[in-house]
């Protein structure tokens, strides 16, 4: 059982889109895992606790990826090409890869540990189309994570397409095994199923009220194509639409070059957009019109989409969120960048009855970060621990602690200076 630990440290909590609360000096009481209360430091002197513990950090809730591919991870940001060139040259050859238990195993043991050394503690994955591996990296995750095999029938070599019926055969029982909160439905993207696959799978994720993630509209090239597989159809977001795939548990990626139409399609069926403003300057797709998914109250919430992503890092993520919207002259603020990667993930995964933010009954997952300088308020704090290149953001998180305590992630083979855990 143990007795309730008293964390004192600086504290900031993402509670709204454009709000935090900020204790430079406060207190966060932890048991069995989970957060009793946290709060300025004065509101806990009167309280008798046995066990103390002072940092000299920064605490942030533990960040949420709501969309990166795990069999990617290992080629992140090598190749800088259009997508649809990028995918069939690069991509997909890498991911026949995953038929090997073994490659498998190691790829997925090395993920975990690098997304959890980065400080993220929830996220949605892809895993390429065999099951096989998708139940490996199931049984390495540390931390929560909702997993979905690559859904493809066509238009991808061989050894990663399924025949159908088989594809949305294998989904009940792989709902049923890794569980609804684990599992999502995966169409990987239109031009890899047929229409009469998606609409099975979005009769068979609404029956079983299961996640569902895709991508939608990341290039024009891919806009093009789709237009011609899909002639029945208004536009890229009524492909979907008509196979039922759009509703307050799916969740698509990219959403870039989007009609009006198409908005308010998505914000009528209460959809989730992955943002991945990382990606989307590395594969140069273009920028997601925030104003208008502003506009038209489209919830969002950011992603790394390793390996278009070039890092993991929810930290370069953010960097390149604020970055690539101000050049845009788009006036975003830090509030908004941690909000993104941290509650709305878990509003988006509807985890956020237990994760996502400091509070009371949540699980005690949170990032340790270095103190910056003391100077200005706490959005120049952050902003500053955004600064760097991707490598050091990948290795700024100071330690990353789930469940109440400091992950041990062991030595690293490059012997990098992971600090002893206590
Ligand atoms: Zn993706």
């Amino acid at each position: 059982m143990g007795e309730p630990l008293l964390i004192r440290a600086s504290l900031l909590n993402p509670v709204g889109a454009d709000h935090w609360v900020f204790y430079r000096d406060g207190g966060l009481l932890v048991h069995e895992g989970r957060i009793l209360c946290m709060g300025p430091m004065s509101e806990f002197r009167q309280q008798k606790v046995s066990a103390m513990l002072e940092l000299d950090s920064l605490l942030v809730p533990g960040f949420v990826d709501v969309h990166i591919h795990w069999v990617q991870h290992h080629v992140r940001g090598r190749f800088q090409s259009d997508l649809m060139e990028w995918l069939r040259n690069h991509i997909w050859p890498e991911e026949i890869e995953f038929d090997n238990e073994l490659f498998a195993r190691r790829h997925a043991q090395t993920f975990f540990h690098d997304t959890t050394r980065a400080g993220t503690t929830l996220g949605m994955a892809y895993s390429s189309p065999h099951v096989r591996a998708l139940e490996i990296a199931a049984s390495e995750a540390i931390g929560d994570w909702v997993l979905g095999n690559s859904i493809m029938e066509k238009a991808a070599p061989e050894p990663l397409c399924r025949a159908s019926p088989d594809n949305a055969d294998q989904v009940a029982p792989l709902l049923k095994k890794l569980g609804h909160e684990h599992y999502a439905v995966t169409p990987r993207f239109a031009l890899n199923c047929s229409a009469e696959l998606m609409r099975e799978l979005g009769d068979l994720a609404r029956r079983e009220n299961a996640l569902i993630q895709t991508h939608l509209s990341e290039s024009l090239n891919e806009v093009r194509e789709i237009r011609e597989a899909f002639p029945e159809a208004q536009d890229y977001t009524d492909v979907y639409d008509r196979a039922g795939l759009l509703g307050p548990r799916s969740v698509l990626g990219h959403c870039i070059h989007l009609s009006p139409r198409e908005h308010e399609t998505l914000a009528r069926r209460g959809a989730w957009i992955a943002h991945c403003p990382s990606s989307n300057e590395a594969l140069d797709s273009g920028r997601m019109d925030l104003q208008a998914v502003r506009r038209h109250g489209i919830r969002y919430a950011l992603a790394s989409d390793v390996g278009a992503g070039p890092s993991h890092s929810m930290l370069h993520v953010m960097q390149r969120f604020l970055a690539q919207h101000r050049d845009a002259g788009v006036d975003v603020n830090a509030r908004e960048a941690l909000y993104h990667a941290t509650l709305a993930g878990a509003e988006c995964l509807g985890r956020d009855d237990r994760a996502g933010s400091f509070a009371p009954g949540k699980r005690a997952d949170f990032v340790e970060l270095p103190l910056p300088d003391r100077r200005g308020g706490p959005d120049h704090w952050f902003e500053s621990l955004l600064a760097g290149e991707a490598r050091d953001l990948e290795e700024r998180p100071l330690r990353t602690w789930i469940g109440g305590s400091p992950v041990d992630l062991g030595q690293e083979e490059d012997g990098d200076d992971w600090p002893p855990l206590g």
